[in-house]
């Protein structure tokens, strides 16, 4: 059966960094029917809309997205994606290559972050000109569908739950309790860490954490500080997973800085691919797609901000090599 594939490139170097992913997965034997629609700030500009129906439909009928950024507009457009495939659960890797300088070497993290409610939930008001609020809404049941997840992804090594209950009573106190009790049923070791005093562990000894579960937030924060200790966005994918589709996007944004100049890292959208690969069933060749870039991160060539001068072309180019 043919994957069909939905591709949204979005603003910025997701224009640059999308078609290269595209580039790696057409060199794979594989016949994959990709579909690109548009999301973002431009056709937002163009047509009133970030997110056309279109692109919508798309992405909740497709077997997986390609995503790459979007801009000002990007709660309008990344936000509805993930609802439209339910998106529960958003993993994301943080991992120290050889090759790449890193502040912490040694880190190999994989977060998976509550992808639906927290405070991202939207339910946010002005009451006043000078009194705004939000309400935090955690239940049982994302709680646990996240969790039985985590139980599956780390059935062996178990994993640590990252929480602020001690404060946050009722809500991370629900968060906590649910994803314990999925886990003693399903028998996986679980600890747990206040998520600020996770902050300071994490940057000081990153090889005590593997798997960390996290509500929304959190998740968000914490991965972009693991980001930091590895070498920079340029190298995090992310895959949002639902329960028959995902969206997969590299952590990063549109990086307006650098758009448009040919010099974006590839990598993080690469490896993207690579998880979209494996949620797809083609494991063999996630694997291979992943080792291709490890090579290159390795050997070079490297973009601007892992210190070389190649263009996101030939860092492509060069992973496709290796697949060869
Ligand atoms: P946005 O609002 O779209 O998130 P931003 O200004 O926050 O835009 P990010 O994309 O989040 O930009 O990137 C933050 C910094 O990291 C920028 O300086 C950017 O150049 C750099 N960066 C991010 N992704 C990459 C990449 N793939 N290659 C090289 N540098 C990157
Ligand atoms: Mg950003």
């Amino acid at each position: 059966m043919t994957d069909e594939i939905v591709v949204v490139p979005g603003d910025g170097i997701g224009q640059e960094v999308v078609p290269a992913a595209i580039d790696v997965l057409e060199a794979l034997d594989i016949e994959f029917a990709f579909r690109e629609v548009d999301a973002g700030d431009a056709v937002k500009e163009a047509t009133g809309e970030a997110l056309p129906k279109e692109t919508r439909e798309a992405v909740a009928s497709a077997d997986a997205t390609l995503f790459g950024a979007a801009g000002e507009t990007a709660a309008d457009v990344i936000l509805p994606l993930r609802r439209a495939v339910d998106s529960f659960v958003n993993v994301r890797p943080a991992r120290a290559y050889p090759g790449v300088d890193a502040l912490r070497p040694e880190t190999d993290l994989v977060f998976l972050r509550e992808n639906t409610e927290g405070v991202y939930a939207g339910h946010e008001a002005r009451l006043t000109d000078d009194v705004s609020t939000l309400t935090r809404v955690v239940t049982k049941n994302a709680s646990q569908r996240l969790a039985e997840y985590a139980c599956e992804y780390a059935a062996e090594e178990g994993f640590t739950v990252a929480h602020k209950a001690n404060v946050m009573r009722e809500t991370d106190g629900l968060f906590r309790d649910t994803v314990l009790e999925v886990a003693d049923e399903h028998d996986v070791p679980a600890d747990t860490v206040l998520m600020d005093a996770f902050a300071t562990h994490v940057c000081l000894d990153p090889s005590q954490f593997d798997v960390v579960v996290c509500p929304n937030l959190a998740g968000d924060v914490l991965s972009d500080l693991a980001a930091g200790l590895v070498g920079g966005l340029g190298l995090l994918p992310s895959a949002n997973v639902g329960p028959e589709r995902g969206v997969f996007e590299p952590v990063h944004g549109t990086a307006p800085d650098i758009a448009g100049q040919g010099v974006a890292n590839p990598t993080a959208a690469l490896l993207s691919a690579a998880m979209m690969l494996e949620f797809l069933g083609h494991e063999s060749e996630a694997e291979a797609v992943e080792t291709a870039v490890e090579g290159v991160l390795s050997d070079g060539p490297h973009t601007p901000d892992l210190g070389g001068s190649a263009s996101t072309a030939e860092v492509t180019h060069a992973v496709i090599d290796r697949l060869s």
